[in-house]
């Protein structure tokens, strides 16, 4: 089967929408040019509608989600500082990680993968921290954490959250729920190829910028001027122009459907697809009232596996047959679940039949 075919159905990326990839055949044009430089702004324009944010500092970071993750932990974090971070999968898990190569100390209050992280212990884990985190849409467990509650009680700590698979898919208020730091990637609900992580960051957490960030490429003080620098813009990069298009191609693509609507289409597919699993006798894995439609988990039905076939060769008979890719479990549930993607244009009703037929036809 072509891979034109494909139904990107894992953790990510999901299918581009047709336009973001025309856009990518556009003529290339330098990085200073001032045609370039009014649709990065219009860009960035569009982000901040997405974010639900007038932060002036909102842009693409040139690097995927986790190039996201680093920049808003290296540019507010450093030896001294303390995180406290929602750990209950394994993006809170590499959170961990980017922070203590910082050197700041790390607070983890966790949740086993599956559930979701209690706001309250978040919140009382330390008396002081600089900084809150945690991930709004746990893509390795389909757990959706609840982001307001932090905003409201954060008192002097900056509020820093991965959306990475949220933004486009569910509600998210960057302003009104009071977050400071956000990152999310092009390839989840933004129907755009990976290669761009989307930011924004509020006055509060430019005020607590650390003096000099430990990295070069990610030092938004360093970025700023020629991401929002009105008229004049000084080189600190060459932005990837094209990654810049599709992402402006896939932000009008969603404006135009309007955001609402698109979470809607992402919560009626997931919903489509829970339904149709829990019918079957599927265990979803995710804690009910915390499943992310955009992200699906459910427990490998071991007792309905074809013989001679472990659950990868189920996902491999889907691809080779159906042209359908779905993922498999990471760390602790390797192996145990399966993760199904709504995300971006492929969040559409009739590859969610499809994708259910065709677990009909292998499983029996
Ligand atoms: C995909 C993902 C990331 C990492 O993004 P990359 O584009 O793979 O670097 C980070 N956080 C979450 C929640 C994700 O789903």
């Amino acid at each position: 089967m072509s891979h034109a075919d494909r139904i990107l159905m894992g953790p990510g990326p999901g299918n581009p929408y047709p336009e973001v990839i025309e856009a990518f055949g556009r003529p290339v044009l330098g990085h200073l040019d001032p045609d370039f430089i009014a649709l990065l702004d219009e860009t960035n324009d569009r982000l901040r509608q997405v974010f639900r944010t007038d932060n002036p500092l909102t842009f693409p970071v040139s690097a995927t989600g986790s190039a996201g993750m680093e920049a808003t932990f290296v540019n507010v974090l450093g030896p001294g500082d303390t995180v406290v971070v929602g750990v209950n999968g394994a993006f809170g898990e590499r959170m961990c990680d980017v922070a203590a190569r910082c050197g700041a100390e790390v607070v983890r209050v966790e949740a086993p993968w599956g559930a979701a992280i209690n706001p309250q212990a978040l919140l009382e884990a330390h008396p002081n921290p600089k900084v809150i985190a945690i991930v709004h849409a746990e893509t390795s467990t389909g757990v959706r954490n609840d982001i307001e509650p932090l905003g409201v009680d954060k008192g002097d700590a900056l509020l820093l959250v991965d959306c990475v698979t949220s933004l486009g898919g569910i509600p998210l208020e960057i302003d009104g729920w009071g977050v400071d730091l956000a990152y999310s990637g092009t390839q989840k609900c933004l129907g755009v190829p990976p290669g761009l992580s989307p930011v924004t960051v509020s006055q509060a957490a430019i005020d607590r910028f650390v003096d000099r960030s430990q990295s070069w490429y990610l030092d938004f003080a360093m970025i700023a001027n020629y991401v929002t620098g009105g008229g004049a813009r000084a080189y600190h990069h060459t932005a990837p122009i094209s990654m810049i298009y599709g992402l402006h191609a896939g932000l009008g693509v969603l404006l135009e459907e309007g955001l609402e609507n698109s979470q809607a289409r992402h919560q009626a597919c997931g919903d489509q697809l829970q339904d149709g699993l829990v019918k079957r006798g599927f265990e979803l894995f995710a804690q009910e009232g915390h499943r992310l439609p955009e992200l699906t988990s459910v427990v490998v039905p071991e007792d309905r596996l074809p013989d001679g076939l472990d659950e990868a060769g189920v996902r491999r008979r889907l691809l080779d047959e159906f042209g359908i890719e779905i993922g498999g479990g990471l760390g602790p549930v390797a192996g145990q679940v399966w993760r199904i993607g709504c995300m971006g244009h492929t969040a559409r009703p009739r590859n969610v039949t499809m994708l259910l037929g065709a677990l009909d036809e292998i499983l029996g």
